[in-house]
């Protein structure tokens, strides 16, 4: 039940009818209307056979697709609100397209603790769209996994390699207890992989050889880097049980222990993002400093395998690594000091729209990559990543024939320098409701729907948890004194 409204009588008028549109799924699109109430899908189907209702909207012309879901967000607050908070970034959100984010914990503090979790839900009142938070898996805090689930976190994230914030990324074998942890409760672990120790040999040798450039960037990190990675987390996954996200996919290469994952039952997804699939290694040299992101974007044939990846159902969703900063920060001249990432959330719907238009993907692919996957993997489906009876009203309606100009200034991150800057896109989101309500409405933010998002968790039912060698984890061999796991229940989180 929603904590702010009085269900009302099944027999009185709905909220609102959607009536003229089309309504697409990850399986079909059909001419049709939605009826909402309560914040709730109560009937899909013709105009004419929708109950009577207190509001009506007509989308003629319009596509109906359920809400994107971002699965990998950074809105800087607590700690970097120059660059980011709760407001402006699911304001972000909410213009584009995006009615569920899962926010990074790589903050100040890093929500590694319940302490400092409370901080981060309490920033995250101002939010516009419903948002799921991620703990911190590092070295030093395996004891504070079960509490940071019992506080709310939706999922978790361990970071293999360094980025913005330099959390220390932890040993193999403080990830293998931490897998072990978590893999009794169902929730998924995502993973920054790519693999610190190589990373950070190559960078040094690269700076005393004097390279500032960008492609220096690109160079400290080949796909080997990933790889490696992937390959040693699904090994942990499978061991372990633990289910796992691969974030930021960025290589062909990554591909291969993915899929052989996949094919060994292990229970991983993989995300690639935006930028790798539309930018190559000519970036550096037209963008500078403001292609930097950790991964880098790669040559040519690495974002042709992506495509393959994504039309093959390997990489398994699309997200943005939104990561806004400051234009000082994004423009400084020697490589090394220019901060990695840039904003994605308002910008990635519109873009991939861009190339269902150009055909480069199916419309229901679309919203299988951008909704109904991440839906799955992260336990919300179908309340979720749906347009069904009983879903979330988590809409998002598209004009496919509008045309636009993305430009930085327009922006609703507060760190606005984009690499899409001057792209010309055809097919914008023009609405967005969440649970019913409109947070955007003919491309303009409704203001004062700040503060109506609210935590996923509350919706959110992994499936039965299913770790393995249970008898040998850390807690096993210690008598359950590792972390706390040995004090831990087998349910569901
Ligand atoms: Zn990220």
């Amino acid at each position: 039940m929603e904590p702010n409204r009085t269900p009302t009588p099944a027999s009185s008028p709905v909220d609102l009818v959607i009536t003229g549109g089309t309504i697409v799924t990850d399986q079909t699109s059909f001419k049709g209307a939605v009826a909402i109430r309560d914040g709730k899908v109560v009937a899909v189907g013709s105009d004419d056979t929708m109950p009577e209702a207190r509001e009506t909207f007509d989308a003629t012309g319009l596509h109906l697709l359920p809400g994107a879901i971002d699965a990998h967000v950074h809105y800087r607050e607590p700690g970097y609100t120059h660059k980011e908070d709760w407001r402006t970034g699911t304001a972000a959100a909410a213009m584009g397209g995006v009615t569920t984010v899962f926010e990074m914990p790589n903050t100040n503090p890093p929500t590694a603790t319940v302490e400092a979790l409370r901080l981060k839900q309490k920033a995250a009142e101002k939010a516009y769209v419903d948002f799921g938070l991620y703990g911190l898996l590092a070295e030093d805090n395996l004891d504070q996994l079960e509490a940071l689930i019992e506080g709310g976190v939706a999922a978790f994230k361990c970071f293999m390699g360094n980025t913005f914030g330099n959390l220390p990324s932890p040993s193999t074998g403080a990830m293998l207890e931490g897998f072990e942890i978590i893999a009794r409760h169902g929730l998924r672990i995502s993973l920054h992989a790519e693999t610190a120790s190589i990373m950070a040999l190559r960078q040094k040798k690269l700076m005393e050889a004097g390279r500032t450039d960008p492609l220096a960037h690109l160079a400290s990190r080949p796909a080997v880097v990933a790889t490696e990675a992937v390959s040693r987390a699904a090994v942990l996954a499978e061991w372990t049980g633990a289910r796992i996200h691969i974030l930021h996919i960025s290589s062909g290469d990554e591909l291969r222990p993915l899929r052989d994952a996949k094919a060994r039952g292990v229970d991983i997804t993989g995300e690639t993002c935006p930028h790798y699939l539309l930018f190559d290694e000519n970036a550096y040299t037209d963008l500078g400093p403001i292609i930097r992101v950790n991964p880098p974007v790669r040559e040519k044939h690495h974002q042709r395998a992506l495509w393959e990846g994504l039309k093959d159902g390997t990489i398994d969703m699309i997200a943005t690594d939104h990561a806004p900063h400051d234009p000082e920060e994004k423009t400084r001249e020697v490589i090394w000091r220019a901060d990695c990432g840039f904003p994605g959330v308002e910008t990635q719907m519109a873009l991939m729209l861009t190339q269902v238009n150009a055909g480069s993907l199916s419309l229901t692919d679309y919203v299988r990559l951008s909704s109904t996957a991440p839906a799955k993997a992260f336990g919300l489906f179908p309340h979720k990543g749906a347009l069904v009876p009983g879903s979330d009203a988590d809409i998002a309606i598209v004009d496919l024939g509008r045309r636009e100009t993305i430009r930085a200034e327009a922006l609703h991150s507060r760190g606005k320098i984009t690499p899409f800057e001057g792209f010309e896109v055809v097919g914008v989101p023009v609405h967005t409701l969440v649970r019913g309500r409109f947070v955007m409405r003919d491309r303009k933010l409704i203001e004062e729907a700040t503060g109506w998002g609210l935590s996923v968790t509350r919706v959110q039912a992994m499936p039965k948890p299913e770790p393995r060698h249970v008898d040998e984890t850390t807690a096993a061999i210690t008598g359950g004194k590792s972390g706390q796991a040995g004090s831990s229940t087998q349910e569901a989180a």
